[in-house]
């Protein structure tokens, strides 16, 4: 057969299959693929990707089972979504980074590690690590990367105890193995390895009878809706009732993050003093309910227990919660302060890495469960800021804490509430390693949560756009497989093209994130406008979609301003923020395996205030764009830029390495005006975001 033959033959072989498959509901992708390989085997070349991504349009979807209450949509399963374009591009440059070679450099996730039977690290590190690993391996369909994940899945998979325990016999903490259970679903999606769920289901029933003897505390206790997560999940497969219970138990043992929130009392730093004066130090209540990744994490808890209680306010708790958080704690990057634990609204305050992805992944489900767009807002915030302005440019460096006004990192102790002096370096581990270990999952699971699915049942299925970046998703809607391609620049530039093509026509509602900040935004099918888009609303296009249905959203790109800490503003231009980029020396401060810990010094003046109406931007903020360069974020390619006007201000001073909060505006200067570059977040790594506003213009 020639070679063009062969493929054609293939491919109809494979449509016949798929829609086989389709027809069986009942059928795993494990079967289908099996089935294909058997029928043509020498279509191995398509196992190894293109069958595993086609295969999703086939996977059965798990919404909630009765009686856990229906979410507002349900995540695809992994391996739906493929990232395209600057995404891929992101996600490449993170495999070639540290992610893909954290196992030869550092041994707490190397061949010693506990979670791969070795005397190694035995708690979190392996797990974490993990966690983003597999959706990076498998998003990206490297085998390298899927081979260094298998490992550690295999260990797991094949080592459980006879009384149901998974995990390094050396500690039994529930802890690490909540967070073991949230990489094995993912796993299991991606591959319909039939050895997960057996292996799941014997460790619930285990632990259902542990509980009561030996219940969570600390970090599991804090965290505890993260295993709920994975209970579900499983429930939702198997239909064990049993694991409802265990679900109600995990919630009755673990902290009640709703009854803090109700009545919030953490509204101003806390200190290691606070902490001391209150016996509130090391793993007690006080230090771990105040602690940022703990909050990050709980921000899921209402929406998660939501799904087993019923409660509509539950539902929603995600967003009274953020709410507090911003209130007390808020800064221009998306996130909350939390250096370590919640620290005020100075933006010289920093934000772990950690609570940015947990966040992020927080995000991801509460958004599914309760389907508020303002969730998806957020979400972008964080994925395009916070999340790539602590990492260089090639992603071998990361930083534990991040500031908005970052004008050093260097080895100070200043400003950091009870965390360490190397907070703020781009390196290896910097002051401690969890992020290290953790940040993995960032990029894969925002990449994997783009589009969701919308319904009850196949009956009243339909499709939603909930983040927007350039990828391409098959799944079935009705009964009928449907690929989306999404082409963008977006966040840089404003406009995004969907090409829709389901194998047959076929009816349902497609819905639209549109951005909070959007006013303005444009929305046609075909090249015909449709009316009625409102901004921080979910537009809705409810038709008989046929192949090569084009829709296309304009997102007006307006900068705009917004305030802060004592009369600061911020600008932003779509989901991205704004920085004046300081002058960047950097400086290496030791070598640690294939990486390296760097400071970064201040190589010129950043002490501006800006000089323009900010209830006006239009004539005063000067608009470049360019194309995205190779590293998406990169401050040597920026694909935008402002031009603002500006003008020093000599009462804001550095101290210790730490900008002094901006002075509250408006300020008074002498200095001439000058025209300053501001560019996205995340490529200035020496950075001021939040300003003081010259007086004139107040
Ligand atoms: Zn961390």
């Amino acid at each position: 057969m020639r070679g063009s033959s062969c493929s054609d033959t293939i491919g109809k072989l494979f449509m016949e299959l798929q829609l086989h498959f389709s027809k069986e509901k009942s059928s795993t992708r494990r079967e289908f693929i099996g089935l294909l390989a058997s029928a043509f085997p020498a279509s191995r070349i398509l196992l190894s990707s293109d069958a595993v991504f086609a295969a999703a349009s086939v996977s059965p979807l798990t919404r909630n089972r009765a009686p856990l209450a229906a979410s507002a949509f349900t995540l695809l399963p992994m391996g739906s979504i493929r990232p395209a374009g600057w995404l891929k591009d992101q996600l490449r440059i993170q495999a070639d980074g540290l992610s893909g070679h954290l196992d030869e450099t550092w041994a707490d996730v190397g061949p010693n590690s506990g979670w791969l039977g070795g005397t190694g690290e035995s708690w979190e590190r392996g797990p974490y690590y993990l966690d983003g690993l597999v959706p990076l391996a498998w998003l990206l369909d490297d085998a390298a990367l899927k081979a260094k994940a298998q490992r550690f899945v295999d260990w797991t998979l094949e080592h459980q105890a006879p009384g149901g325990m998974i995990g390094p016999s050396s500690n039994n903490d529930w802890w690490p193995r909540i967070v073991m259970l949230k990489a094995l679903t993912q796993y299991q999606e991606f591959t319909g390895d039939d050895r997960v769920i057996p292996v799941m289901g014997k460790y619930f029933q285990f632990q259902l009878s542990e509980l009561p003897r030996r219940p969570l505390r600390d970090w599991a206790r804090f965290r505890w809706q993260d295993e709920v997560l994975s209970v579900i999940w499983l429930y939702n497969r198997t239909g064990s009732p049993y694991l409802l219970d265990l679900a109600r138990l995990l919630h009755a043992q673990g902290y009640d993050w709703t009854a803090e929130f109700a009545n919030f009392q953490y509204k101003s730093r806390i200190t290691a003093d606070y902490l001391k004066l209150n016996a509130g130090g090391g793993l007690k209540d006080l230090a771990l309910a105040t602690h940022g990744v703990n909050n990050g994490q709980a921000v899921k808890a209402g929406p998660v227990w939501s799904q087993v209680s019923g409660s509509a306010e539950d539902r929603s708790a995600a967003l009274p919660m953020i709410d507090e958080l911003d209130k007390y704690h808020g800064l221009p990057n998306g996130m909350f302060s939390c250096d370590e634990h919640l620290a005020g609204r100075n933006p010289s305050q920093g934000s772990e890495l950690c609570t940015v992805v947990e966040y992020m992944y927080s995000l991801e489900q509460s958004l599914a469960i309760c389907g508020d767009p303002s969730l998806g807002d957020r979400l972008e915030r964080l994925a395009f800021n916070a999340l790539p302005g602590a990492f260089t440019d090639d992603m071998w460096a990361h930083q534990y804490n991040q500031e908005p006004n970052q004008v050093e990192c260097s080895l100070h102790q200043r400003p950091w509430g009870t965390d360490g002096p190397e907070s703020n370096l781009y390196g290896l581990a910097p002051n401690f390693g969890c992020c290290t270990a953790n940040y993995h999952q960032g990029w894969p699971k925002f990449a994997a949560s783009l589009f969701m699915r919308s319904g009850t049942s196949e009956q009243d299925e339909g499709l939603v756009a909930a983040a927007y970046a350039p990828c391409e998703a098959r799944t079935t809607v009705r009964g009928t497989a449907v690929q989306l391609i999404e082409e963008t620049d977006y966040p840089f530039h404003g406009t995004v093209r969907l090409a829709v093509r389901p194998d047959v026509p076929v009816r349902f509602p497609l819905q639209l994130r549109i951005p909070a900040w959007a006013a303005g935004a444009t929305l046609s099918v075909n090249g015909q406008s449709l009316p009625s888009v409102e901004a921080g609303r979910f537009a809705t296009v409810d038709r008989a979609w046929r192949s090569g249905d084009r829709v296309e959203m304009v997102f007006p790109m307006k900068p705009r301003v917004s305030r802060w800490f004592n009369g600061s503003i911020a600008v932003e231009r779509g989901p991205l923020v704004f920085s004046y980029g300081i002058g960047e020396s950097w400086v290496k401060l030791r070598d640690r395996g294939m990486t390296a810990d760097w400071q970064v010094f201040p190589t010129d003046q950043w002490n501006y205030a800006l000089d323009f109406d900010p209830d006006s931007t239009a004539g005063s903020i000067a608009v470049e764009e360019k194309q995205i360069g190779e590293q998406p974020f990169a401050r040597k390619s920026t694909a935008v830029r402002l031009n603002v006007k500006a003008r020093k201000l000599d009462a804001w001073r550095p101290q210790d390495g730490a900008a002094d909060p901006p002075p509250q505006s408006p300020v008074v200067t002498d200095h001439p005006q000058e025209t300053i570059a501001l560019i996205p977040y995340a490529a200035a790594k020496l950075r001021v975001t939040a300003f003081p506003l010259v007086k004139d213009q107040a």
